[in-house]
């Protein structure tokens, strides 16, 4: 019988990526945290491209959200703004190159064009029509994890999260409450800042507990929430409170207080 399951097409298969490179989980050579529930905007026609993509960007731990046409990216841009959009140059209905300014005219929104070319002027056009940074297909996923990494910091350089009274400035891992500063640990302030990554999403104890240690939580163990009541505790310290929601039996979430 013919073998119809893409995956298993080894020329497919190493369009995106090659199987030397998939062998070692690229999360493992990256910063860890750094793309931890941030969400990639992926624009490709290519399906068997986006499922590579798509698998590689979640096993390092993006949300990843797929298009493919840059019709369709532009609406989920609207309906869920991402933090990085991952755009295909050669698209069926729009050119990407168009779909890249359209972007921009949003707001400065990160974007990596994937293009086949490796035509120098092509490149030189894509940057300075407002794409951050370019890959030529064929290229390993663990490049575009790297890069996207690198695109994600720059944004997060002198980035201060607000909710409600509270601010969070991430380069300067400073927090303070109507000017009040407050002291956290690292491990602390790592728990703080992706509870505050998504104001009113519940994170549940085993994604905390990945994000913090890196690994999933032990049965039993309560270091997560140990961690979430000294925050707290050191919240309401400062006059923070109504910030740190428990929602039982599920997680924790971080949102204005309601006055
Ligand atoms: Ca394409």
């Amino acid at each position: 019988m013919e073998d119809r399951n893409p995956s298993r097409n080894p020329t497919t298969a190493t369009t995106a990526d090659s199987p030397e490179a998939r062998k070692t989980p690229p999360s493992a050579r990256l910063e860890e945290g750094v793309l931890n529930h941030k969400r990639i905007l992926l624009i490709e026609d290519d399906a068997e491209i986006a499922r590579l993509l798509q698998e590689a960007l979640s096993e390092a731990g993006c949300e990843v959200d797929w298009a493919p046409s840059g019709m369709q990216g532009l609406v989920k841009l609207r309906e869920a703004p991402p933090d990085l959009v991952v755009l295909d140059l050669g698209l069926p209905d729009i050119d990407g190159a168009e779909v890249a300014r359209r972007i921009k005219q949003n707001g400065d929104l990160p974007i990596i064009v994937l293009t086949a070319t490796d035509a120098v002027e092509r490149k030189v056009q894509l940057l300075l029509g407002g794409a951050d940074d370019y890959l030529t297909k064929p290229f390993h996923t663990a490049e575009l994890l790297a890069r996207i990494q690198v695109q994600l910091r720059k944004g997060e350089r002198g980035r201060i999260q607000r909710i409600g009274d509270l601010e969070i400035s991430v380069e300067g891992r400073k927090v303070t409450h109507k000017d009040r500063e407050i002291t956290l640990s690292p491990k602390e302030f790592a728990l703080l800042e992706l509870l505050a990554s998504r104001p009113g999403r519940v994170f549940s104890r085993d994604e905390i507990a990945r994000h913090i240690w890196g690994r999933p939580l032990e049965t039993d163990s309560n270091v997560v929430d140990v961690h979430v009541a000294n925050l707290r505790a050191k919240l309401r310290d400062a006059g923070a409170y109504g910030y740190l929601r428990t929602v039982r039996g599920v997680g924790y979430a971080l949102r204005q207080p309601k006055t």
